[in-house]
């Protein structure tokens, strides 16, 4: 469902209960023109949103306060990649969101490649990546396949799921999936 309530960046975090989790430091990924903006406004919520530059991360930065399972997590949200930058990847993060475009191939050859950098930075399986096929909503112009991103994540070990933006199709179950698996990381770690 919608979250509860949202806060920008600068604003002190509000109280949560003792079970609150987080905050978590997800991160998007992708190529120019996939989605990631879109994906953050709708994470970000609708008109009222409080979204904010943040110096330090060079990219937009949104904090929403979610409640997953009866758990409330907050998650920051950073959407700052830039691929005019150069390909390097932030070593921050908690999670990692690598988006492509369902309808732009290159997008999800340049995912893989994001996928292979991710995995050369960071331990393998400490941290959860989901792969995300955007633009699902535009089936005449898919130029991928489900089946290719479903094998391409097996290939990669990470989850995977088709969203769309433009319909607000699964970008919440995408978040709260994020949410599930840091969980999970952060009660096998305290196991
Ligand atoms: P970014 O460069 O990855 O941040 O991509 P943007 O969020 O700026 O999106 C690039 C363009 O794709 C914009 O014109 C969006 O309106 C459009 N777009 C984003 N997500 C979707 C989607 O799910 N479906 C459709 N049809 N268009 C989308």
């Amino acid at each position: 469902g919608p979250p509860r309530s949202r806060s920008c960046c600068y604003e002190e975090p509000p109280a949560l209960p003792p079970s609150a989790s987080g905050p978590f430091t997800v991160v998007l990924l992708g190529d120019d023109g996939v989605g990631k903006t879109a994906l953050a406004s709708i994470f970000a919520g609708a008109a009222d949103s409080m979204q904010c530059d943040c110096e330090q991360y060079g990219g937009e930065t949104v904090e929403q306060h979610m409640v997953v399972d009866g758990e409330s997590a907050t998650v920051t949200l950073l959407d700052m990649w830039d691929s005019q930058n150069g390909d390097s990847c932030p070593q921050s993060g908690d999670a990692f969101i690598i988006v492509y475009s369902i309808t732009d191939r290159a997008s999800f050859q340049k995912a893989s490649e994001l996928r292979v950098q991710l995995r050369q930075e960071r331990e393998p399986n400490q941290t959860p990546i989901i792969l995300v096929g955007n633009k699902c909503d535009l089936v005449r112009r898919r130029e991928v396949s489900v089946n290719e991103g479903r094998t391409c994540a097996m290939v990669f070990d990470c989850k995977f799921i088709e969203t769309s933006a433009a319909m607000q199709h699964n970008v919440w179950p995408l978040f709260e999936g994020i949410v599930r698996q840091l969980r999970l990381r952060r009660d096998s770690a305290e196991a």
